[in-house]
């Protein structure tokens, strides 16, 4: 984690500097425009012209594409995330769009009717600043539902109101009035009031993520436009540069956009560097620990796959996957191991007297015994309802007799829970060792198997660790 995140933590002091600048800069590159303008303002003959009507519909048409791209792409990250703000901005982009292409289309009567050319200019600023400033304070609210992004006639209606909105513009074109300088400035200073409050709203909110601050910066450079255009007479630099900048907010704008499409096609859910650094650190740690409790799991899994539930003690597969072991380390030089197989004796009878539960408490209490007898190392396996296997490493054919025959007289000698005198539990045990009765694990086994049954044969109770030839032969 530590790598992930520098951990060399600078002083606060450096931190903070380093942030104000960061804010500082950001700022500065929001103002460029300003910067622009107040060169044009100071330093520029506004008289001079450059009148292109061909550039003028070539740079609008191209607005008006980019424009009607845009909407779709903000309109499908708003199906997608439900974000309000998105549906604000899908209609800011598409008013704007709708109503700036006849400012395009009426380039052409620029002398013969000069506001019906000029005034879709603000009127589509002035729109568009409207639904900005009501989609920002939207921002945060509960996404719309689905069912409800879908419907198309909210949309169309608002096509209509916008188409509503071109026929206004026409008719105050045709007024008297339409010369008056205040038609004009009222709505390119509409929409400058309303985008700079917008911006400012912003600030106050301190709403930082990375997209809304493209925002910020998008909606600065929409109100420093409208100031380019208040100070602009048509034609002049100030009024191309107006267009200038309005063309820079609406591509900020537009790659944010599509930064939300590309990603969460949300504007709120986008997160900043800093904030996507602790959420992978956070996500690294969860699934860091996850893993730890995930293995310690699998052990217990493993642990619980190998173990008899009822005493504890090592199952048949543990016990032969052990043995596989220690033959494999007699191959290797190691000293030979031994066996034990054991049977609790007449044990049908101890359980039709007292009870399964007694029969259950004595088979837990004998494995006790068997691991007290026994090394650390040696490993009790219970193999059968009440028989059992002990593998004892490094131990000869004699050393392992010592061993079962300290067992058997304890386990005769003990008293057990739930039992009358004069009942006494008691184990018969065949022994073999590796290498002196082969050596493979059934020759061993079986070979102690077949010691275990002489022992039962010759009365129980006792431990077998060679045939006695007077004995009758095995079937
Ligand atoms: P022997 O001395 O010949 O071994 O006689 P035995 O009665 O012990 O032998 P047998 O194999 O005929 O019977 C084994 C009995 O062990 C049968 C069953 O009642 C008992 N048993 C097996 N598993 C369990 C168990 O999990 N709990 C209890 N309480 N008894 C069990
Ligand atoms: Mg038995
Ligand atoms: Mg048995």
């Amino acid at each position: 984690m530590s790598n992930l995140i520098a951990t060399d933590e600078p002083p606060e002091a450096v931190r903070l500097m380093v942030k104000v600048y960061a804010c500082l800069l950001l700022a500065g590159f929001s103002l460029v425009p300003a910067y622009l303008i107040g060169y044009l303002y100071f330093f520029q003959d506004p008289t001079l012209l450059f009148e292109n009507h061909l550039f003028h519909i070539f740079a609008i048409t191209a607005a008006t594409l980019a424009g009607l791209f845009v909407t779709y792409v903000t309109w499908r990250c708003y199906q997608s995330s439900g974000e309000p703000l998105l549906r604000w901005m899908t209609l800011g982009f598409l008013g704007f769009v709708v109503i700036y292409a006849l400012h395009g289309a009426f380039t052409g009567l620029a002398h013969h009717n000069i506001w019906l050319f000029l005034l879709y200019g603000p009127a589509s600023r002035l729109v568009m600043s409207i639904l900005l400033l009501i989609g920002m304070l939207s921002y945060h609210r509960p996404p719309d539902a689905a069912d409800q992004r879908m419907k198309a006639r909210p949309w169309l209606t608002w096509i209509g109101l916008f188409l509503v909105v071109d026929l206004a513009v026409a008719y105050v074109a045709n007024l008297p009035i339409a010369g008056n300088l205040a038609v004009r400035l009222s709505m390119e200073g509409g929409a400058l009031v309303l985008s700079t409050l917008t911006v400012t709203i912003l600030l106050l909110r301190r709403i930082r993520s990375p997209l809304m601050t493209i925002f910020i910066i998008s909606v600065t450079a929409f109100a420093l436009s409208s100031l380019a255009f208040i100070l602009a007479r048509p034609w002049n630099h100030m009024w191309w540069l107006a267009h200038a900048i309005f063309a820079g907010g609406f591509f900020m704008l537009s790659y944010g956009v599509g930064q939300a499409f590309l990603t969460t096609r949300s504007f709120s859910r986008i997160y900043s560097q800093e904030e996507l650094m602790v959420r992978l650190a956070e996500a690294m740690a969860y699934a860091e620990s996850a893993l730890q409790e995930l293995q310690r799991t699998n052990q217990e899994l493993g642990h619980l796959a190998a173990t008899d539930p009822l005493t504890g003690a090592d199952n048949r597969r543990r016990f032969m996957e052990r043995v596989e072991g220690e033959i494999g380390r007699t191959k290797r030089g190691d000293a030979p191991f031994s066996v034990l197989a054991l049977d609790l004796d007449n044990f049908k009878s101890i359980n039709d007297r007292f009870g399964h539960q007694v029969g259950d408490d004595i088979l837990k209490s004998f494995v006790e015994k068997c691991l007290d007898s026994i090394r650390p190392y040696d490993g009790v396996a219970r193999v059968g309802g009440e028989e059992f296997m002990i593998l004892l490493p490094q131990t000869s054919l004699e050393g392992a007799h010592e061993i079962a025959e300290r067992l058997r007289s304890t386990v005769a000698n003990s008293s057990f829970h739930g039992l009358q005198r004069p009942t006494v539990v008691t184990v018969s045990i065949g022994v073999s060792q590796s290498g002196r009765d082969g050596d493979t694990i059934e020759a061993i086994l079986r070979t102690a198997d077949q010691r275990l049954y002489h022992a039962k044969h010759e009365g129980r109770n006792r431990v077998v660790t060679a045939f006695k030839t007077n004995l009758q032969p095995l079937p």
